[in-house]
């Protein structure tokens, strides 16, 4: 049977594979320590559910009208990008998406043509690279220094801008380093950006997942140019433990939201109508859930920085935001007789029954990838197996 050219090309997401992996050794009876799921390890908070029942039972069962998302949820919208991020928007620049993932897609579907460039940050977001290809754009990918955690400096940045770059992808708090860029290091970016004809997408989908009582910072809130060229992108997906729901939401310059949703019309018809009623409630609602989750995130984050930074030949950036480590483990290589990180990740599972995600599958073979979102006593017992694997 013939399948076409572009779905041979794309390559399967490897965090849903690592993920499917481990849970298969688990339906076998295996005690498997599972770091590689990239959802949170916490229920969807009840008030959420409650709001989604009771949208349910008072017949919130319809196509969502318009496709964009309902009338209540961009206004909910809105009013978070106010209050949180310094953002202003009207309900007809935001588009309520069905998941963070498909308004990635969506972006990339209304910006790009066939030949133009995307300027893509090592390590990149699986889906990122695979996204651009569909649109029919090619990726190009940078990467700062290792010491700065990749962070992009305002050089590497502008050396890869050509004649033909369309769209700068900025994820801060970044998955898979787990690391945020500050507010002087988004301006410095800016200052490169911001006069040139091209788009900026803002992945903030962790944005209220940051440690150490750090200030959540919107590229778009920097100035009215970057306000101008920026989509901001968001979901209920990490931070209200929504990952099942598919909803989402991004924010941006008029035409393009109205792009996206020609798009959406014609594809999913939008998120769930009910759901969009939950991702509401999530966004007005007393935000103490959050913080409280938050606060877990970062004890786990730091103990397994502390744990895997002490680990002979690892080296390990601090996270800063997200749930993920994302540790150079290339010291190791050698002694454990492996090659690369996809090497590395299946002797780790099949040898001491942990799960990580390979780093290749985010651009950067040295490493791999812990997520954090799971309890503190199932990181410690993973941690003993890999400082254990690794010196034995
Ligand atoms: N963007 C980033 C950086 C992510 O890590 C993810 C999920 O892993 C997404 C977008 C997509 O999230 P969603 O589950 O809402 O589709």
């Amino acid at each position: 049977m013939k399948i076409a050219k572009r779905i041979q090309d794309l390559a399967e997401s490897a965090t849903l594979a690592v993920s499917a992996k481990a849970a298969k050794m688990k339906a076998d009876g295996i005690d498997v320590i599972g770091f590689g799921a990239g959802e949170p390890d916490f229920d969807t908070p009840d008030h959420i559910k409650q709001a989604a029942i009771a949208a349910i039972q008072s017949g919130q069962t319809k196509y969502s009208k318009p496709a964009s998302g309902i009338a209540s949820a961009k206004q909910a919208v809105c009013d978070k990008l106010a209050r949180e991020n310094n953002l202003n928007y009207s309900p007809n620049q935001i588009i309520i998406t069905a998941g963070g993932k498909m308004g990635v897609y969506m972006v990339m579907q209304a910006v790009l043509d066939p030949g133009d460039e995307v300027i893509i940050p090592k390590p990149y977001w699986v889906s990122y690279p695979e996204m651009a290809k569909l649109a029919g754009a090619k990726p190009i990918f940078v990467a700062g220094p290792e010491e700065n955690a990749y962070k992009l400096s305002p050089s590497t940045l502008a050396s890869a801008i050509t004649d033909r770059t369309r769209l700068v992808l900025l994820t801060s708090p970044s998955n898979p380093s787990g690391v945020t860029y500050d507010p002087g290091e988004l301006q410095a970016l800016a200052e490169v950006l911001e006069n040139r004809d091209l788009m900026v997408l803002s992945d903030e989908i962790y944005d209220q997942l940051v440690y150490d009582g750090q200030e959540s910072i919107s590229y778009a809130s920097i100035s009215d140019k970057t306000f101008s060229q920026t989509i901001t992108l968001n979901a209920g997906s990490k931070t209200y433990a929504m990952t099942g729901w598919r909803v989402g939401y991004a924010a941006g310059p008029t035409e393009i939201i109205k792009a996206m949703s020609k798009l959406q019309s014609q594809t999913t018809s939008g998120a769930a109508t009910f759901n969009q009623v939950a991702l509401a409630t999530a966004l007005t609602a007393d935000q103490s859930v959050v913080r409280s989750m938050r606060d877990e995130f970062q004890d786990r984050g730091y103990q397994m920085w502390k744990r895997l930074s002490a680990m002979p030949g690892v080296r390990c950036p601090k996270p800063t935001g997200a749930f993920y480590c994302f540790p150079n483990v290339s010291g190791t290589f050698q002694k454990i007789g492996v090659q690369g990180s996809a090497e590395f990740a299946s002797n780790l599972l099949e040898q001491a029954n942990v799960a990580v995600v390979p780093g290749v599958a985010f651009g950067l073979d040295e490493h791999i990838r812990l997520s954090f979102a799971l309890s503190m006593a199932q990181l410690n017992t993973g941690l003993d197996r890999i400082e254990a694997w690794l010196t034995q």
